[in-house]
C-alpha cells in the first residue's frame, strides 16, 4: 500500500479507485465478493456492503477505514468522493479492465465536474508481479498440493473411464486436502481430444491408446497452482515418444532461459526454437507461460513481443505444447520462481513419459 501511494503523484492521480477484487484483496486482505478500495496519499478507505460488516473488520479493519454502503461499493466510493469535493481539479484513476462502460458513465455522473475520471495504468498488477517471501511460501504449498493430485489421476486413467471421472477424483482429493477450490476447470483431454489446448474434462471415455493431457490447479490460502502432465495410455509409438520428447526438450530449454534480466519474449523464443527444429513450430499455438499468484493468469505473459524484463520474485508457468489437429497433443507445465541466479522449479518431478 505504501509503495502504491508513493506512485500516485507520479502518475498524476489524486485518488485511485481499485475495483478489481484480486487487487482489493492484495492491498487490504479483504476477501469478500463486493469491495472497492479508494487509495490516496491520506490513506485508504474500503467500501463494502452489509453482508461483510464482520468479515471486513476482521480481515482489513486493523489497517484500513471501512465504509459499509447500501449500494455497489464502487458507486459508494464515488459518492463519498463527491461529498468531499474540495477546491481545484482532482484526478480519480480507475482500473479500466474491471470497470464496464456503464459503470464508468455512472461514476462520471456522480462526481462533480471538478473531479475527473481517468484510466490508470496497471499499478497494482505491476506490484503484484513481484511476490514476497510469504506469497512464495503460499504458492509453493499450492503447487505441492496440486502436484500430488496427479498421482490420483494416474491411478484413475484407464481405457473406458470417462474424463470427468478422472477430474472428479482429483477435485475431491484437492478439497479433502484443504484446497479452497480448483484454480480453473480441470482439463482432462484424452485421445484425439488432446489436440484441443483447453479440452475441459468431458463425458468422453479414455481410449485404448493415446495421450491424455491433464492440466489442473488448486487455490490454497488464496494462491493458485497450475500444472500440466501428459501421460500415454498403452505403449507409445516411436512417433508419439519423439513428439513428447520434443515438447519436454522445449519446456526444459525455456526453464533454462529464465533468469533476471531476460525479457519475457526470450523465454518464449527458447521454447519455440526447439519445436521449430523438431518441425513442430506451427503446432505450438499458444504462449509459453504466464504469471500466477492470487489469480491464475497474471503479469507477466511469456509470449512473443513481451518485453517485460524478469526479476527475482516473479512466479511464472512454463508450458509449451504441440497439438496436431485430429491426431493428438502434448503439453508439459511447471511453475517456476525467478531467483537472483536463475529460477527454481516448484515440485519439479514426474516429467518422463509414463504409459498407464
Ligand atoms: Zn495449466
Ligand atoms: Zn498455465
Amino acid at each position: 500500500m505504501r509503495r502504491l501511494e508513493s506512485q500516485l503523484a507520479g502518475n498524476k492521480l489524486d485518488f485511485l479507485l481499485i475495483s478489481h477484487l484480486a487487487n482489493v484483496r492484495y492491498l487490504s486482505g479483504f476477501t469478500g465478493s463486493a469491495g472497492a478500495l479508494l487509495v490516496s496519499d491520506d490513506g485508504a478507505v474500503l467500501f463494502t456492503d452489509g453482508r461483510y460488516i464482520v468479515q471486513a473488520r476482521d480481515e482489513a479493519g486493523k489497517v484500513i477505514r471501512i465504509v459499509i454502503a447500501r449500494k455497489a461499493p464502487t458507486l459508494a466510493a464515488a459518492e463519498w468522493l463527491a461529498a468531499r469535493n474540495r477546491a481545484g481539479r482532482r484526478w480519480i484513476g480507475i482500473e479500466p479492465e474491471s470497470v464496464s462502460a456503464g459503470l464508468r458513465d455512472r461514476l462520471v455522473s456522480i462526481l462533480p465536474g471538478k473531479q475527473r475520471v481517468r484510466s490508470a495504468p496497471p499499478l497494482v498488477e505491476r506490484l503484484r508481479m513481484i511476490k514476497d517471501r510469504e506469497e512464495i511460501t503460499r504458492i509453493r504449498s499450492a503447487v505441492e498440493l496440486g502436484a500430488s493430485l496427479f498421482r490420483r489421476a494416474r491411478g484413475k486413467i484407464r481405457c473406458g473411464t470417462s474424463e470427468v471421472e478422472v477430474a472428479a477424483a482429483m477435485e475431491y482429493e484437492a478439497r479433502s486436502r484443504g484446497a479452497e477450490s480448483m484454480s480453473f476447470p480441470t482439463i482432462i483431454a484424452s485421445g484425439a481430444r488432446s489436440d484441443m489446448v483447453h479440452g475441459r474434462a468431458s463425458a468422453a471415455r479414455i481410449p485404448r491408446r493415446g495421450f491424455v493431457v491433464c492440466d489442473f490447479g488448486v487455490i490454497l490460502a488464496g494462491y493458485c497452482s497450475d500444472r500440466t502432465r501428459t501421460v500415454h495410455v498403452g505403449r507409445p509409438s516411436r512417433e508419439a515418444r519423439a513428439f513428447y520428447d520434443a515438447v519436454l526438450t522445449a519446456q526444459e530449454a525455456a526453464i533454462v532461459a529464465v533468469r533476471p534480466g531476460v525479457r519475457a519474449a526470450q523465454v518464449d523464443a527458447a521454447a519455440r526454437r526447439v519445436l521449430r527444429r523438431a518441425g513442430l513450430a506451427r503446432y505450438f499455438t499458444h504462449s509459453t507461460g504466464h504469471g500466477l499468484g492470487l489469480e491464475i493468469h497474471e503479469a507477466p505473459r511469456l509470449a512473443a513481443g513481451q518485453d517485460q524484463v524478469l526479476e527475482p520474485g516473479m512466479v511464472v508457468t512454463i508450458e509449451p505444447g504441440a497439438y496436431i489437429p485430429g491426431k493428438w497433443g502434448v503439453r508439459i507445465e511447471d511453475v517456476v520462481v525467478v531467483t537472483p541466479s536463475g529460477c527454481e522449479v516448484l515440485a519439479p518431478a514426474g516429467k518422463e513419459l509414463v504409459d498407464v
